[in-house]
């Protein structure tokens, strides 16, 4: 979407009065019609905008015709220019986004929030696209429990030591990750987790969006037959009854069936641990039956 948009074909933006703060708005992970009128609202009223890459925030500012002060502000920035916004912040609103979805997620930010806060400065989060969360409205995986964990580490070790950190989170896993990364990050997950069911969300809110599920192994295969291409979002479905738990929890399953029964085991180790409790209690009973 390379054209720009008329101001005068705009809907009305809502009322806004320019009130000072810091004001962190979201703004499109792909398309450019995903935002929200109260950002644009809030961008054609901010004082100053501190993004990532300016030339990206400029094309984004461009496009809806507007104009405003850009400053960057990255991981990079000092402290000195950090203070130097949160004091414009005090006085007119100062706007914070990232060069796509939601700032802070994966994104700078986080720093300049808290030291905000800390001086006290309004905070004031404009909602709007995130990756993350676009990919587990999609994908068909449990989302009333989900961690997401940024990038996985570059790796091999690292990567798997990761994963392995992560085997007793009861919901689903969400991470970042990049085209050239995914095949061995499926083949790491493959060897971990052979059952879990597993969604590549790629491109989302583009021309070649695409939600793909599967085991870790089958989606290694697709993608070492057709290699991807673009944004991805990896999630890992929780364990299922099927998932023999981790080796150490049969020590506090062994150590629990001793003064119960395998229900009452499992429960008490699920609680201990937050794994899940029907996979226990299947793993009791073949434990029992040993
Ligand atoms: N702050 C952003 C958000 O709210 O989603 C994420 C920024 S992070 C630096 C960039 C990563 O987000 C990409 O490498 C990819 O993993 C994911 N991502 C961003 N846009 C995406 C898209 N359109 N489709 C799939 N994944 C995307």
């Amino acid at each position: 979407m390379d054209s720009c948009v008329r101001p005068e074909a705009l809907p009305s933006l809502p009322a806004w009065e320019p009130v000072a703060g810091l004001y962190i708005v979201a703004t499109p992970i792909g398309n450019l019609g995903d935002i929200t009128l109260r950002a644009l609202a809030v961008l054609q009223g901010a004082a100053l905008i501190a993004c990532e890459d300016t030339r990206v925030t400029g094309k984004l500012l461009k496009h809806y015709g507007l104009k405003a002060r850009l400053q960057r502000l990255d991981d990079h920035a000092s402290p000195e220019t950090r203070a130097r916004v949160i004091d414009e912040a005090r006085v007119s609103p100062v706007v914070l986004v990232s060069d796509a979805g939601t700032p802070l997620i994966s994104d700078p930010g986080y720093r300049l929030v808290r030291e905000a806060r800390a001086a006290g400065v309004t905070v004031t989060s404009i909602p709007g696209p995130c990756a993350a969360v676009s990919a587990l409205a999609m994908a068909g995986l449990p989302s009333d429990r989900f961690l997401f964990a940024g990038f996985l580490p570059v790796k091999d070790k690292a990567r798997l030591e990761t994963l392995e950190g992560l085997a007793g989170v009861a919901g689903t896993l969400v991470f970042y990750e990049t085209a050239p990364r995914l095949e061995r990050s499926l083949l790491a997950i493959a060897e971990l987790w052979p059952m879990r069911e597993v969604a590549v969300a790629r491109e989302l809110t583009k021309l070649h969006e695409e939600c793909r599920t599967g085991t870790a192994a089958a989606l290694a295969a697709h993608y070492a037959a057709h290699p991807p291409k673009g944004e991805i979002v990896l999630l890992i479905g929780p364990a299922g009854e099927d998932e023999a738990p981790v080796r150490d929890t049969d020590a506090l399953l062994r150590a629990a069936l001793a003064e119960a029964g395998p229900g009452k085991a499992a429960g008490l180790v699920a609680k201990a641990t937050g794994i899940d409790r029907a996979a226990l209690y299947a793993r009791a009973l073949e434990l029992k039956g040993e």
